[in-house]
């Protein structure tokens, strides 16, 4: 039953998708929700994107194939013979009126996408993109998430599909002057005992350095499944010493926040977002040290909230919870990790010393060793001080 309203959905998402008239006629007015109004607060766009390029940051919400320019993915159809719905090349497939946003056109692009990556060639070279780009934005720290199983046939296996990510993540991170290291996510739309998988195999390779598995997580529809199946997963990656930080929040609101909070005790919760309508939920959060990965172009992207003004940016500002800005599949939200500082900047009027705690808060929430966070607690510092 669940499989046929899943079908039924995904057909009406993709009727909405072919019909462009409509589309186009509604888009320049979303266009105006989703415009930079760079003059509120920065003279000079190019200016003040430049300085927040030097405001040394981590970045941990970053997907594998969501982290893929469209650029990057237009040169792989080519490669490999492969047509893609001519929306995904448009760098923003998902600017359309918020009812038509949603889950089920997301993971179509998504899993299009996921089909031009063919060889382990393809797969190292989507790590050593992602870790440039993010050095040449300011991050110190990238933590990228991957779902082994979905190239597991690539490379002949589970195994080889993560060591060829760990090996591209420490060859990365000596390149491109970034500490890269991997989290391993179960998806929830598959069997838990496939999550226990997972985490046994990314057990093997735990560690706080590039080319590691630094931590564990759960991602996909967070509709589907039933977290609580989940935590015999999570608790084979705790005692192997992985952080969690499972998705949560975003889709669902406060309730499951606190389910997951107080049943696997992550580390950190991709998203969390809409704990911003519970102010003891955030006080609860704040307490545990559980940081936060909110991804305000996400969130729009998903039709979570209507426009990046309704991110609640300032209430999780003003609660003292600690956020780590993340890009989370910029392939599909048009955006990378800068573009999300820069609209706390513009759009929700962040001074620097805002966006330098927030900037703290993304290497404090880091699981990497001090080695690396310690030198870029210090450029935070030397920024905030220019
Ligand atoms: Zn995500």
């Amino acid at each position: 039953m669940q499989e046929w309203n899943h079908a039924l959905l995904e057909h009406i998402d993709s009727l909405h998708a072919h019909e462009p008239n409509q589309d186009a006629e509604q888009l320049a007015h979303i266009d105006t929700d989703y415009s930079i109004s760079a003059t509120d607060h920065t003279a000079d766009p190019a200016q003040g994107r430049a300085d927040l390029v030097k405001l040394a940051k981590a970045h941990l919400h970053l997907h594998f194939t969501g982290s893929m320019t469209v650029e990057r993915l237009r040169q792989m159809s080519k490669k490999h013979h492969i047509t893609l719905d001519p929306e995904l090349l448009n760098a923003h497939p998902l600017r359309v009126p918020a009812d038509r946003r949603g889950w089920y056109r997301f993971q179509r692009l998504y899993d299009m996408a996921r089909r031009c990556v063919q060889t382990e060639e393809d797969m190292r070279t989507i790590i050593d993109d992602a870790a440039r780009i993010d050095a040449e934005e300011g991050s110190k720290i990238l933590e990228i998430q991957v779902t082994p199983d979905s190239y597991a046939p690539i490379m002949g296996g589970l195994t080889p599909a993560l060591e060829v990510m760990l090996d591209e993540a420490k060859k990365a991170s000596e390149r491109h002057h970034i500490a890269v290291g991997v989290i391993v996510a179960a998806a929830r739309t598959s069997h838990p005992l496939k999550a226990r998988t997972l985490a046994r195999l990314a057990a093997r390779y735990a560690g706080d350095t590039p080319g590691t598995v630094v931590g564990f997580g759960l991602s996909n529809d967070e509709r589907s499944g039933n977290t609580a199946d989940f935590l015999p997963a999570f608790q084979i990656a705790q005692r192997a010493g992985l952080p969690l930080m499972p998705h949560g929040g975003e889709l669902l609101g406060p309730e499951h926040i606190g389910f997951i909070m107080n049943n696997a005790h992550p580390a950190r919760m991709g998203h969390g977002v809409q704990a911003a309508s519970d102010p003891e939920l955030l006080a609860e959060l704040k307490h545990n040290h559980v940081t936060l990965e909110v991804c305000p172009a996400s969130n729009v992207g998903l039709g979570v909230f209507e426009n990046k003004q309704n991110v609640p940016l300032r209430a999780l500002y003003d609660s003292g919870v600690e956020v780590a800005l993340g890009a989370d599949d910029p392939l599909l939200f048009g955006e990378r990790l800068e573009g999300q500082y820069e609209d706390a900047r513009t759009i929700h009027g962040f001074t620097d010393e805002m966006l330098a705690t927030w900037a703290r808060c993304s290497i404090n929430g880091s699981v990497m060793s001090d080695t690396y966070k310690k030198p870029a607690l210090a450029a935070i510092d030397q920024w905030l001080a220019r």
